[in-house]
């Protein structure tokens, strides 16, 4: 993952410290010494991430963190706050000004990373949320404006390590938060939940003891479509970086440390129901009344002339950051005899199932389009050529792997496609030419022996 952070610190030393161990994860790091310097390079650079140092001569971290998020411009940058203190009052109070979340010094490698991560993946899909809100206003669909969402109210299952504990939490929220609460002290009833059951949030303990294992359940929520999206704070032992790490990395979205103040679970409860809010809406972010003219009504994707103006935003989007994306196109492999053997009827339903497996197999920043019969287009904003491929790979896999059942099939039928992607980047050509090169690309799989991926390679 590649991203812009800039490093906020008074202290050079400070600085030099945490833009070497940026850089040589490949961040590109930018450095203000002051809060007034801060917030002009916030302007300048558009950084994806901002580190933030509490105690500054000029404005302190707190001030300056206040002034980002509330100007529209800079709102959406993630802030993580540096301090030397730990103090709880302190953290709550950073999380109040709009911080993300906080990190005391001296920072722990393994905390800075896993947290960084994981704001630039919300950052990203914010981003990716405004562009198409855009494009929604640019086809003359209307002013949706409505991409601020509450966090004060919805669904929350708490999953404690025993029962006390459960009462503890529940008399932690309950009289601060319009939130529907439940407790389930069981791994397997947790993963049993379905449809209105499922919370927005989750908030699992790492060691649930008897009733199973919290890293484990975290894996399992994330790999289950039903509750895939829904956010999971883990609750882990305090300063257990390394269970708060592999907890992040195996999906949770967020982490707090046990014992832990109300008010801290509070404030990033809200902050996860929000984000919950809002990759729900980057999923399914046409509103109903503009559905039929964005969206193919027989898969529920984006259509064809709502991508192609979409394209032109990633591209642009592209020569903003320096960052690639990747475009693919996939068709069908011999779906005529789909029609032609089992109907029309059951063709559809092919379609609509193919389209469901590449929703849930792509990332929300992902845009998922049908753009004619049997031939779909995706547009993977901020991806290399090497994740280009493994994506196409496992697309390809997870359509040849599971039979396609339908009511004049009911034994399944083996369904194939054939996938060609090409890479943009900032000097790409414009998005006609990247779109003929993945055609390209795609034709060359299909006359190898359909089901293949074939990457677009410019002639040297
Ligand atoms: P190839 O492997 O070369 O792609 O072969 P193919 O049979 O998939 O390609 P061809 O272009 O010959 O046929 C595509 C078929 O897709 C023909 C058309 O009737 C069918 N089709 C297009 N749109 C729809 C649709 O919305 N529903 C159904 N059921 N079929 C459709
Ligand atoms: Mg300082
Ligand atoms: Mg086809």
């Amino acid at each position: 993952m590649s991203g812009r952070i800039l490093v906020v610190d008074d202290i050079a030393t400070n600085r030099m410290i945490l833009r070497t161990k940026l850089a040589a994860a490949y961040f590109e790091v930018v450095q203000a010494e002051n809060g007034t310097e801060a917030i002009a390079r916030t302007e300048e650079f558009a950084p994806d991430l901002i580190l933030l140092d509490v105690m500054m001569p000029d404005i302190n971290g707190f001030e300056v963190c206040r002034k980002l998020k509330s100007n529209p411009k800079t709102a959406h940058i993630p802030v993580i706050m540096l301090t030397a203190l730990y103090d709880h009052g302190d953290r709550v109070r950073g999380l109040e000004c709009g911080a993300d979340d906080f990190l005391s010094k001296p920072i722990n490698d393994l905390a800075l990373f896993a947290r960084v991560r994981n704001l630039l993946r919300s950052k990203f899909m914010f981003d990716e949320l405004r562009l198409r809100d855009q494009t929604t206003r640019e086809l003359g669909l209307g002013e949706s404006g409505q991409l601020l969402v509450d966090g004060t109210n919805g669904r929350v299952v708490l999953v404690p390590c025993d029962e006390p504990t459960g009462r503890q939490w529940l008399q932690a929220i309950e009289p601060r938060m319009q939130v529907d609460l439940s407790v389930i002290c069981d791994e397997n009833r947790v993963t049993a939940l379905e449809g209105d059951q499922l919370p927005d949030v989750f908030v699992v303990h790492s060691r649930i003891g008897e009733f199973g294992d919290g890293l484990r359940l975290v894996s399992h929520l994330r790999s289950r479509p039903n509750s895939r999206h829904a956010a999971v704070i883990l609750v882990v032992p305090e300063g257990d970086m390394t269970r708060a790490a592999k907890g992040l990395d195996l999906g949770a979205t967020d982490y707090i440390f046990d014992p832990f103040d109300a008010s801290e679970l509070i404030v990033r409860l809200q902050s996860q129901i929000r984000n919950k809010r809002m990759s729900d809406r980057l999923r399914s972010n046409v509103d109903d009344s503009l559905r039929l003219a964005v969206m193919d009504p027989l898969t529920g994707l984006y259509n064809r002339r709502y991508v192609k103006q979409h394209l032109g935003k990633i591209t642009g989007r592209s020569r903003e950051t320096g960052k690639e994306f990747a475009l693919m196109v996939m068709d069908i492999d011999n779906f005529k005899r789909v029609n032609d053997n089992y109907g029309h009827a059951a063709g559809d339903q092919v379609l609509k199932e193919f389209a469901r497996r590449l929703q849930e197999n792509l990332r929300g920043v992902d845009l998922v389009s049908r753009i004619g019969g049997e031939e779909f287009l995706i547009a993977m904003p901020d991806t290399t050529m090497e994740q280009a491929e493994k994506a196409s790979e496992r697309l390809r896999r997870v359509i040849e792997q599971d039979l396609f059942h339908f009511s004049s099939a009911p034994n399944g039928l083996r369904i194939t496609a054939s996938i060609g992607v090409t890479l943009g980047n900032p000097e790409a050509p414009d998005v006609d030419q990247l779109i003929q090169q993945a055609d390209r690309a795609l034709y060359a799989s299909k006359s190898e022996g359909r089901n293949m991926v074939t990457m677009f390679k410019p002639a040297a």
